[in-house]
């Protein structure tokens, strides 16, 4: 039976979302595949251009005849614009989005060139049929040398610069252009890149690695020289060198030929840790950034694609550089949130980065000191390979940490934020002149509602997570939509200081002046950072100790170094613990983890306090102990018998509408086709939003957990089936997040 291909034919001016259907002939049955490129026929006037194919089927969409086949495959069909298109495929497919949408996060747009442009002819046509019209246009004996000329050292060089084809060997452009409307050859255009980095300079200096650094790179190695690619987990504790591990694993890659993706969350993408890579690799390394312009990103992903970098640093986006031998990803701090996607497609780095692994025949590192439960999960199940540096270089301690147990503070008739303990410390350290950071693990908007005298949080019991509260005294549930009123006492001591909790930096940082008049006080979260250059700024004071106290959001526990540090607080633990979503345990424990990293980089020890309601909770336990396997066993537990991620898949359908009642009529809609589709499914909702109304915009979500992630790939195309169909649903718009990272 006849298959037909799905070819796009322009992917330069961003005509995506055309695709045009060809027969494939019986010849081309075996090599043509999802991103193949192939040569067709097009329009009325059967110009011979080439285009990509990006899906395959039984179905003709014409009557038959009409169809015509496709002329021919394009020699290097491994082309890299082939793997990304097919990567494309598989996003569109994995997390639900159109194939337009998909092509646009993963093609490079090229900018229009204001420099001065580069000409090359590149052959489209096989070895064999080259040779075979070679033959017979020497046949002919008609006046084609120069034509014939071409051919040849086509054959040799794939691909030819313009001015060598037309100087030394004297073909004229009418020539080439006569070959080019044949589809014989491609005429391509580059220039001269801007680089974002100056001058950059190797330098000489080289770090000895450790015993238990050589251990992970020689297993890796092993491999990597057995042919054997695949995912590993470099489990490592802060201050381990894991990032000498990434290069001496990014130098064995490159030696053979292949490149390297450095993927780094873009809070961490400093001058510092980019020089770390440059001094080592020099002019083989370039950078990508959100700062950049459309302009220089689209310059650095041509470098890499013609092969004058070698590696390419840079956030999320950086995955999609055009390298054609790819060898390795590394992603560090892979349990970062900013991994995912937030928009459509909402893609994960890590899975992502895999599945293009496997399209390159390459190798990904995932490195973390805490990392996420679904690696920990997945290399435990021996679908990762573990490596772990077990301690510090150097053999440096990690601070001590301190439990504070807010609750005792209320007993004691201390009603203030800071306890007694964490005030002492703060007196201390400002007449030693030595640094303090509070920081203050807010997470979105939700409040909760808790007791301060037993510490107890008023959980759904049916989701364990935390209800959330409303304005209307009510609290809900963001999974099921289970709502109560708030009690008026503690249903568990009967206490009655239970109620929301909230708190922002700012009435924390109104406190901390107060208690300590004299002390120099900066303050960073969202607000005081919303200026370009002001969150540099900020850290700048402090690293040069014109303050004495940086209190912030979680944004001033990532990645910095200050040496003078030798006290960090965590002020309400319980704020990123209690949120509305399955994450928080996680979330808190990476983020204590991460602060405890902060104190003592330099000579001075470090000390840790974490206050907090529910000392005895295990996620504040482990991260005093930095005991990570044991907080992922009993996070895992509560996974499990709950199913959420990893221990199952989540599919969070979002239903989006300007009109409330199309909203709430159109989830109820989908919820109930998901239902009869598969009546055993496990089905929440439809409930509203976490955040109900947005830009004015009501949102309501629908929850699908299983196990099998292909279940939940057949909800969301039952789904984008009938928004196709059913014209009453033009009003709402619906994505998909596949297991999410933040509450909708
Ligand atoms: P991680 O990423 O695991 O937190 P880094 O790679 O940033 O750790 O290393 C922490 C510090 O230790 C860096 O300053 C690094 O240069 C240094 N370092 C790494 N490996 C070694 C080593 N084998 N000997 C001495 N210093 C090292
Ligand atoms: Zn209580
Ligand atoms: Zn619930």
């Amino acid at each position: 039976m006849a298959r037909y291909a799905d070819v796009i034919i322009d992917i330069s001016r961003g005509q995506l979302d055309k695709s045009f259907q060809y027969r494939i002939p019986a010849e081309l049955e075996e090599t043509v595949q999802i991103g193949s490129q192939v040569r067709v026929s097009f329009g009325s006037a059967r110009r011979k251009i080439t285009g990509y194919v990006i899906g395959i089927s039984k179905q003709p969409k014409l009557e038959e005849s009409k169809i015509r086949p496709l002329d021919g495959t394009v020699r290097d069909s491994i082309a890299i614009e082939s793997q990304l298109i097919a990567l494309a495929v598989w996003m569109k497919d994995h997390y639900g989005s159109t194939l337009n949408q998909a092509l646009k996060t993963v093609l490079p747009i090229k900018v229009k060139a204001a420099s001065r442009e580069k000409k090359s002819l590149r052959l489209l046509l096989s070895l064999e049929e080259a040779k075979a019209e070679l033959l017979a246009m020497r046949a002919r004996k008609r006046h084609s040398a120069a034509k014939e000329r071409l051919l040849e050292a086509l054959m040799k060089d794939e691909s030819l610069p313009w001015e060598l084809v037309t100087e030394e060997l004297s073909v004229p452009s009418a020539n080439i252009r006569d070959l080019e409307k044949k589809g014989w050859l491609a005429v391509e255009s580059s220039r001269s890149m801007r680089n974002p980095l100056e001058t950059p300079q190797k330098s000489g200096k080289r770090i000895q690695l450790n015993e238990q650094q050589k251990r992970v790179c020689e297993s890796f190695a092993a491999d990597w020289d057995l042919g054997r690619r695949g995912t590993y987990l470099l489990y490592g504790v802060t201050g381990s060198g894991k990032t000498e591990v990434y290069m001496k694993m990014i130098a064995q890659v490159l030696s053979q030929g292949r490149q390297a993706i450095v993927l780094i969350p873009e809070i961490a993408l400093t001058y510092q840790t980019v020089m770390r890579f440059v001094s080592r690799f020099g002019g083989q390394v370039s950078i990508l950034n959100s700062r950049m312009s459309a302009g220089e990103r689209s310059d650095q992903f041509e470098r890499a694609r013609t092969g004058e970098i070698q590696i390419m640093v840079g956030p999320r986006s950086a995955l999609f550089t055009p390298f054609p031998k790819l060898g390795l990803i590394v992603i560090d701090e892979e349990h970062e949130n900013s991994y995912k996607s937030e928009t459509v497609p909402k893609y994960h780095a890590r899975e992502t980065a895999i599945e293009r692994a496997r399209l390159a025949k390459a190798s990904v590192i995932l490195g973390s000191a805490t990392p996420s439960i679904e690696a920990f999960f997945r290399a435990k199940k021996g679908e990762y390979s573990l490596l772990c540096l077990s301690s510090r270089v150097e053999n440096r301690a990690l601070p001590d940490c301190q439990i504070v147990d807010l609750r005792e503070e209320l007993k004691a008739g201390n009603r203030s934020v800071i306890s007694r303990r964490l005030g002492q410390l703060i007196t201390d350290r400002l007449k030693k002149r030595e640094q303090i950071m509070l920081f203050v693990n807010r997470r979105g908007l939700a409040g909760f509602v808790s007791c301060r005298s037993c510490g107890s949080v008023i959980k759904c019991p049916h989701c364990e997570v935390a209800m959330t509260l409303h304005k209307n005294g009510r609290m809900s549930c963001h999974y099921c939509g289970y709502s109560m009123p708030v009690p008026t006492v503690c249903p568990v001591c009967g206490s009655r200081f239970i109620g929301g909790m909230r708190a922002g930096t700012e009435k924390f940082e109104e406190i901390i002046r107060q208690a300590f008049p004299g002390a120099g006080v900066l303050r960073m979260d969202a607000d005081t950072t919303r200026m370009k250059g002001e969150h540099k700024r900020i850290l700048e004071t402090f690293a040069n100790q014109e303050a004495d106290i940086l209190i912030g959001t979680q944004m001033i526990v990532k990645g910095h170094d200050f040496p003078n540090v030798t006290l960090v607080a965590a002020l309400a633990a319980d704020l990123s613990l209690n949120s509305s979503d399955f994450r928080g345990a996680e979330r808190t424990f990476q983020l204590l983890c991460q602060a405890a990293g902060r104190a003592g980089r330099g000579d001075k020890p470090g000390q840790m306090v974490i206050q907090t309601y529910q000392p005895e909770h295990f996620a504040i336990v482990d991260a005093a102990r930095q005991d990570y396997v044991s907080f992922y066993e009993q996070e895992m537990a509560y996974r499990s018998l709950m199913s959420y991620p990893p221990a199952a898949h989540m599919l969070v359908v979002q239903v989006m509408s300007d009109l409330e009642q199309a909203a709430e009529s159109a989830a109820a809609l989908l919820a109930d086709l998901l239902r009869r589709a598969r009546p055993g499914g496990r089905i929440d909702g439809p409930v509203r939003a976490r955040i109900a109304r947005l830009a004015d915009v009501y949102r309501q979500a629908i929850y699908i957990r299983d196990e099998n992630y292909d279940l939940l790939i057949e909800d969301k195309n039952r789904i984008q089936d009938r928004l196709l169909k059913d014209k009453s649903l033009r009003a709402v718009n619906v994505w998909f997040d596949f297991d999410p990272m933040n509450a909708f």
